[in-house]
Formats: structure tokens, sequence, C-alpha cells
């Protein structure tokens, strides 16, 4: 059975990623902030990876560690405390990611960088951190969390619908670079799914209900479920044949 990491993994889709690798029999390590931190939104907080551990122990091993990915010794850290808890990394699931939104001309400077920071270099910091485990592993993958905003523009997301493309084009500059050493390297990208992302600021500006956007938007009617995504991802992690790939899962919203 796989070991697997995934950012990000502490509440949401990352939640939604580790249930489906766990109910698979796969032991997992998540890694996310546990300090609350403020932002557009509130940030993953210590008493919420408590829960889902608390929560996600039912379905198999899993344990947490403390995590940013915008920090390389603390990518290091979070590496090797899943190294050593499973003797070894067979799968990492870039998916901590933030959003900001507005018009671009008063789009905070401080916003842009940190979006880049945590959802495009984040996943540079966390790559090479895995590198020497992933290759001494007989089945490695990585799976990045990009968006189907990566694939779409949205009106006031230009930096995260940026910062979403580069994940995509990312993914598919690696899967080139470590398809020799057998290292697998997809994105997985999410429609709409009523995580903090939506419920704490883009539904919270907007004036709009979630309900209202989900009917407009999707044409399968319903938003994604964490688990949707999570059962992506273990299949992108798995398909032993598929490399290089942006797996919409997303109701039909996009379909390239
Ligand atoms: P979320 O805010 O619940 O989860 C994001 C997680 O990333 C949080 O737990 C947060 O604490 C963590 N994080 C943020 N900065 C971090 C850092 N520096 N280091 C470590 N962890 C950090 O929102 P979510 O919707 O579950 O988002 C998960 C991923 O899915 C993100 O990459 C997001 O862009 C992507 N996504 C979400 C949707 C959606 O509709 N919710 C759609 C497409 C893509």
């Amino acid at each position: 059975m796989a070991s697997v990491l995934i950012t990000g993994g502490a509440r949401g889709i990352g939640k939604g990623i580790a249930t489906a690798f766990l109910q698979a029999g796969h032991r997992v390590m998540i890694g996310d902030l546990t300090g609350g931190e403020d932002w557009n939104y509130d940030l993953a907080t210590e008493g919420e990876m408590a829960e889902t551990i608390t929560e996600l122990k039912n379905f198999g091993n899993i344990q947490g560690v403390n995590l940013d990915v915008t920090n390389s010794a603390s990518c290091d850290k979070a590496v090797a405390a899943t190294v050593s808890a499973f003797d070894g990394l067979d799968i990492l699931c870039n998916n901590a990611g933030v959003l900001a939104s507005g018009l671009i001309e008063e789009f905070a400077e401080a916003d842009w960088d940190r979006v880049f920071d945590v959802n495009v270099k984040g996943i540079y910091h966390m790559t090479r951190s895995a590198l020497d485990a992933l290759r001494a592993s007989s089945n490695a993958a990585i799976v990045n969390t990009a968006s189907i905003a990566g694939k779409k523009a949205g009106r006031t997301l230009a930096a995260y619908s940026a910062s979403k493309s580069a994940v995509i084009s990312l993914t598919q500059s690696l899967a080139l670079e470590l398809a020799p050493d057998g290292i697998r390297v997809n994105a997985i990208c999410p429609g709409i799914v009523g995580t903090a992302m939506w419920h704490d600021h883009l539904i919270a500006n907007q004036g709009e209900t979630f309900e209202d956007r989900v009917r407009e938007l999707v044409p399968l009617g319903r938003p994604s479920s964490i688990l949707d995504i999570g059962e992506g991802v273990r299949y992108l992690a798995t398909a032993e044949n598929v490399t290089g790939v942006a797996l919409n899962v997303a109701g039909g919203m996009v379909m390239n």
C-alpha cells in the first residue's frame, strides 16, 4: 500500500483526497498550516487538523504534520516526517492553495505574490523536497490540484486563474522531466466545491447564494463533493499509463 503526503490536507478538498486514499487502504500524512492564519478568509487551524485526523482514523492510518509550502525547510520536514512514519513516500498531492479575487487595478501586490507563492512556488518547493523519496519508490506519482479556473478565465480572478494555468503548465513540464525516473505527474481540475474559498470568500463577497451560482454554472446541477475530487486524484495517482493530464472533475463546467 502506498504512502501518501497531501498538502492543505486538514480540511476541504484535501480531506476528500485523504478519505479516498484511506478507503483504498493507503497510508496518509496530511500537511497543513495550523495557526488559523488570517487571509481573505481563515486558513486551517490545529483544531481542524485534529478533527480531521480523529474522523478519518476510522478509515485507516492517517497522521498530520505542520507544513507551510512557502517555506522550503518546512517542506523538507514534512517529507522527512512522512518517510519516517510510513517508511517511504510514493504519492505527493500538492493540494494547498489560496484564492483572492478583485479587479486588477484594485488587487494588492501582496495578495498577488501570496497567491503565486502558495499555489505555484509551493509545488516547486514540495516537489524538490520529495524528489529523493519519490525516486526511491517503485511506483511514484505527483498529483497537483489545479482548477478549471486554469482553463477558463473568471472575471475578478486574474491572479488565481493565472496561478492555476501555471499549475497545469508546471504539471506538464514535470511530467516530461520526471518520466525517465518513472514518476508520473498529473493535475486535477475541480469545478465548484463548497469549501472555505467559496463560502467564506467568493460568495461572502458577491451577494449571490452558493446554490444560485451552482445552478447557473454547472451542467450536472450540483457542486462537486470533496470525495468526487478525492476519487479523481486517487485515479490519477494510481493509473500507471497516465501522465501529463489535467483532469476536470467539474460536473461538465469545462470540457477541454
Ligand atoms: P480550503 O481553503 O479549505 O483548503 C486549502 C488548504 O490549503 C487549507 O487547509 C489551507 O490552510 C491550506 N494552505 C493555504 N496556504 C498554505 C500554506 N502556505 N502551506 C500549507 N497549507 C496551506 O479550500 P479548498 O477548496 O479545499 O482548496 C484546496 C485546493 O483546491 C486549492 O488548491 C484550491 O485552489 C483548489 N480548488 C478549489 C476549488 C473549489 O471550488 N473549492 C475549485 C478548484 C480548485
